[in-house]
């Protein structure tokens, strides 16, 4: 986990053909390496171990209901944004047995499982990406039950966040305030250019790292440049979520005509409650063996758009999409910051790319603040 507290260190330009080094340092402290890897047309968290594992020469291009990778000729590490998976994959396992049951000789015992703690250094971290770790900490942490399955892999991740240049349609960090730049939570950061990086410590750990690296202190001219790119990629965002009327707007929209609209099109097929940075739902699975000796309880994603999820005591409390879509929203927007004092949205914009039929959280909240026709 990042922490320690850092002293202000002038930022530092590391040039690309040193960036091996980065590499070896994290192999030499012990550090298995994930990064932004090219996998079943999509990008995913896979290991790195050369830079040639990196996605060169490819970019991704997000719209609603739309994610592409084309051919581009850049030599950047990071010029492909994001993929499906934010970080949550890594610290919350989609699919994880917690225990398993013994029936011998009419005893039971329980044997718990544990999680791999290989420590891991994951390169290409986003800005809103930290933001979605930062309230997965406050649930899985900082509840009156922290999470030791969610605990054990969160204090062994590296953190090395790249600072976006180039938002998509679908980005609306800038007005959530949780990007383009990462702002803390990381233990180092990158701005990448074509020739070289702005790289930064944001922790002990991270400045351990730092000072394995050739580098040497950046410009003020350097630094000025970064700060344009960063500030037109924020500029670049057509897409917002306005604060100031939220969570009030959604309550009071509980019987709004706009929830029928958007219902006729969503699918409740899950998919931006699975892609979401700090969606949380889980359910518990028993699996028994043949012989009924031994079972196997297992934790899996959940999600509210499920049939199940609202089924308790012989009823199903949102038996209609317009019931689930109703309550995803109004939960991760507005009782949200009723209940942990923030909004559960980012703004990476996955559900809206990933969504099979382009919902746009954004638009549907504009709608739901308008008085119904
Ligand atoms: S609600 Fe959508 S845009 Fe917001 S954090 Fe989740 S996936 Fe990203
Ligand atoms: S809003 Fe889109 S992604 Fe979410 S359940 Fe409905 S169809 Fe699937």
């Amino acid at each position: 986990m990042s922490s320690g507290s850092v002293q202000t260190l002038p930022l530092q330009l590391f040039l690309r053909e040193d960036f091996p080094q980065l590499l070896q340092t994290l192999k030499q402290l012990g550090y298995q390496t994930l990064g932004p890897v090219l996998s079943q047309g999509a990008i995913q968290w896979k290991a790195i171990t050369t830079p040639e594992d990196f996605p060169i020469d490819w970019k991704d291009q997000q719209e609603p209901g739309s994610y592409r990778l084309e051919p581009d000729p850049s030599p950047r590490y990071f010029n492909i944004v994001h993929g499906p998976e934010s970080l949550k994959p890594l610290t919350f396992a989609p699919r994880e047995t917690l225990l398993v049951l013994d029936h011998q000789n009419n005893t039971f015992s329980a044997k718990d499982i544990q999680p791999d703690t290989t420590p891991t250094a994951i390169l290409g971290v986003r800005a809103c990406d930290l933001a979605g770790l930062g309230i997965q900490d406050q649930i899985f942490l900082h509840g009156t039950y922290p999470d030791p399955y969610y605990q054990q892999r969160r204090e062994n991740l590296f953190l090395i966040a790249v600072n976006c240049t180039r938002a998509h349609a679908t980005c609306f960090c800038a007005s959530m305030e949780t990007g383009p730049k990462a702002q803390q939570g990381f233990d180092l950061s990158l701005t990448e250019a074509d020739e070289d990086f702005l790289i930064e410590a944001g922790s002990v750990k991270g400045l351990k790292v730092l000072d394995q690296l050739t580098s040497s202190i950046a410009s003020e001219e350097r630094i000025k440049e970064d700060e344009e790119r960063i500030g037109a990629c924020a500029a670049s965002q057509t897409r917002s979520l306005p604060k100031a009327n939220l969570p009030a707007a959604l309550y009071e929209a509980h019987d709004h005509p706009r929830w029928d609209h958007v219902a006729a099109r969503c699918l409740s097929c899950t998919n931006c409650t699975m892609v979401c940075p700090t969606c949380f739902c889980h359910g518990v699975e028993e699996t028994p063996s043949l012989d009924f000796q031994q079972s196997e309880h297992t934790r899996v994603w959940d999600s509210c758009f499920t049939p199940d999820h609202g089924y308790i005591h012989g009823k199903n409390f949102r038996p209609t999409t317009k019931d689930r879509y109703r309550m995803w929203l109004t939960h991760k927007l507005a009782a949200w910051i009723d209940q942990f004092g923030t909004s559960g949205c980012v703004g990476c914009g996955r559900c809206i790319a990933w969504c099979p039929v382009g919902i746009d959280l954004t638009e549907e909240v504009q709608a739901l603040s308008q008085p119904p026709l």
